[in-house]
């Protein structure tokens, strides 16, 4: 079973404003054709783009790999017999006509037209009207409309392929779209259900329905962070901004704080800044004995300067001792006072490791973080 698709992209609809059709627009960073060949691509063996000759350089700069690039004709039907016969040799089962300004066609629907073509010789997505339709004269209604059974038509246009050349070659004069060129030849064209989401996009406000459509923009930055500090003399460790009393202490320039330091190094890796010894270089004395929460306020800043919101970090820390469990409320606490974040935001969770390692010989504490990172 081969299955082609056919972008029908010669038009120079201009409605949407702005000097380049439509199909050309900026959506989201790219073309909105671009968006419709990348929807198309995974369900279909070949892609034909049909183009305004004047489009085709602009159509190279997206790198987008068709199958075939044809030029347009006059009329939206002369430019689907082009497309239709770009793969005369490739000869495809199944042809999907489809609009190249409907850039937000789902996998719902391209498999549904697909699946329906096993049945019927033409298949396309259409939306039952739901309003009430109206006549209306210059300015006043002149009548109601009965709506039942009346559908707003979309695209794909999914054909068996031999069938619709035939109907096309066959068309005398122009047509609406495809079903009314395969209706005129005699061909049944079933209904699959088609999406609001799948509108085409043909005036300003359109743009920004398909905007919001897409969903907030959002940038999602994850991070990680690894430390180790050993133990030396001393009566208590600082773990997650938490005192906590100890036989021996962690060594380390700072106070040692190697939760709070995995949790900073997971700040600096989401946004790609460092670490904790390129910011605070253990070699500058000033940071002996440092409280690590200068770090730690110094990457929050960091994040906050670049647009971010912390979303979430997790910590675990890797020892026999001392127990953490009992602090966790209190390093949780610190950790978001610090961090300027609601607590259900922070996580801190420990565990042995089954006294293996230098973990597990009690030589140190190892701890490592994640945190996510999120502009919008
Ligand atoms: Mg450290």
């Amino acid at each position: 079973m081969s299955i082609a698709a056919i972008i029908v992209a010669a038009g120079r609809g201009t409605r949407a404003g702005g000097d380049l059709p439509k199909q050309w627009q900026d959506l989201r960073g790219e073309p909105v054709i671009a968006h419709t060949f990348r929807a198309l691509r995974p369900f279909v063996d070949n892609i034909v783009v049909v183009l305004h000759p004047n489009d085709q350089a602009r159509w190279a700069t997206l790198g987008l790999a068709a199958d075939h690039m044809v030029s347009g004709g006059a009329t939206r039907d002369a430019s689907v017999r082009a497309g239709l016969a770009a793969l005369e040799n490739a000869a495809p089962d199944y042809v999907l006509i489809h609009d190249a300004a409907r850039p937000l066609v789902s996998a719902a629907i391209i498999t549904d037209v697909i699946a329906a073509l096993a049945h019927h010789e033409g298949a396309a997505p259409a939306v039952p009207v739901t309003d009430a339709l109206w006549t209306g004269t210059e300015g006043f209604v002149s009548g109601t409309q009965d709506r039942a059974g009346l559908y707003r038509a979309q695209t794909p246009q999914g054909f068996h392929y031999g069938a619709i050349v035939k109907a096309h070659a066959q068309m005398q004069e122009s047509a609406l779209d495809d079903v009314a060129v395969a209706r005129a030849a005699g061909l049944d064209v079933a209904i699959v259900a088609g999406e609001e989401r799948n509108l085409k996009i043909t005036t300003a406000d359109d743009f920004a329905r398909a905007n919001s459509m897409l969903g907030p923009e959002m940038d999602v930055r994850c991070g990680n962070g690894y430390d180790v500090h050993r133990f030396g003399e001393g009566d208590h460790v600082w773990l997650c901004g938490v005192k906590v009393p100890h036989g021996r202490s962690l060594q380390g320039h700072s106070d040692a704080d190697v939760g709070m330091h995995a949790v900073t190094d997971a700040i600096y890796g989401a946004l790609g800044m460092g670490d904790i010894g390129q910011h605070f270089p253990p070699s500058d004395p000033q940071w002996k004995g440092a409280a690590s929460q200068i770090f730690l306020r110094h990457a929050v800043g960091l994040a906050a300067e670049n647009g971010f919101q912390i979303s979430n970090v997790d910590c675990t820390l890797v020892c026999e001792y001392p127990k953490v469990g009992p602090h966790q409320p209190a390093m949780k606490a610190a950790l978001a006072e610090i961090m300027g974040l609601d607590a259900d935001r922070i996580s801190v969770k420990a565990t042995t490791s089954e006294r293996l390692g230098f973990t597990g010989r009690e030589e140190g504490i190892a701890a490592l973080a994640t945190a996510t990172l999120v502009k919008s």
